[in-house]
């Protein structure tokens, strides 16, 4: 009987905003495995230039190989067709064993939009979604998604807060950093700074540089 943990996300880069939270979650909610899906870039055209698929994986790759129970999927960045976390979910599950659990962790800023998620009925039957606090609390109306789920299930799901402390950065903040030709050494892990900075990533970005 195996708990696994699935945290999703673009990861353009991975930084330690994911990582200080997946390790508390980790350790917190005893999990055997976790597992890091980096997503194929969205349709919608993103902001910034974004690090391609092979560059966002082989930064979680070196992200997770120091950390033991972290592991890597590919499954969303080599599929062709959009890749939905039901779809990986479904796909992640059939490699189980009865018994074993699957946690989908999802930071706080995801709360808003959850109800729009596709299949997040089904989601939420495959697995336990568990919340990871982020700093910027953002208000949210759960009315649609207790209409989905039914009000039991969504303050089971706001009541699997993990009581990690707040790691207020984002990749946002990475990519501008680097873009403003400064360093990002304690902010991402240190394969990763170096990654970056031999692969030349994040140079020109068309996020705004804050002061
Ligand atoms: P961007 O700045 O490009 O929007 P991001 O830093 O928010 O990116 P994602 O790769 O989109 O990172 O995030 C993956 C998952 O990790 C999401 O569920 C997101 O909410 C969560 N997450 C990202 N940064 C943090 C953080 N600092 N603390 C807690 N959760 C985070």
């Amino acid at each position: 009987m195996k708990r696994i943990g699935i945290l999703g996300g673009t990861f353009d880069p991975i930084h330690l905003g994911h990582l200080v939270p997946a390790q508390y979650a980790f350790n917190y909610l005893h999990l055997d495995r976790l597992i890091l899906v980096p997503s194929a870039m969205p349709v919608h055209r993103p902001r910034h230039v974004p690090a391609s698929n092979k560059h966002r994986l082989a930064m979680c790759r070196l992200a997770a190989a120091n950390i033991p129970g972290f592991e890597v999927s590919d499954l969303e960045v080599s599929r062709v067709e959009p890749s939905y976390t039901i779809y990986t979910l479904q796909q992640l599950a059939q490699g189980l064993t009865p018994g074993d659990r699957l946690i989908l962790l999802v930071g706080e800023d995801n709360l808003p939009t959850l109800h729009t998620w596709k299949d997040i009925r089904t989601i939420t039957e495959i697995a336990t979604i568990a919340i990871m606090p982020r700093e910027k609390q953002v208000a949210a109306d759960f009315a649609p998604l207790r209409t989905i789920l039914g009000p039991a299930k969504v303050d089971e799901i706001l009541q699997n807060r993990i009581p990690a402390p707040l790691v207020p950065i984002s990749a946002t903040d990475i990519r501008t950093t680097v873009a403003a030709g400064k360093s990002v050494r304690g902010l991402v892990p240190t394969t990763v700074a170096r990654y970056i900075s031999e692969q030349q990533l994040y140079r020109h970005t068309l996020d705004p540089i804050e002061a």
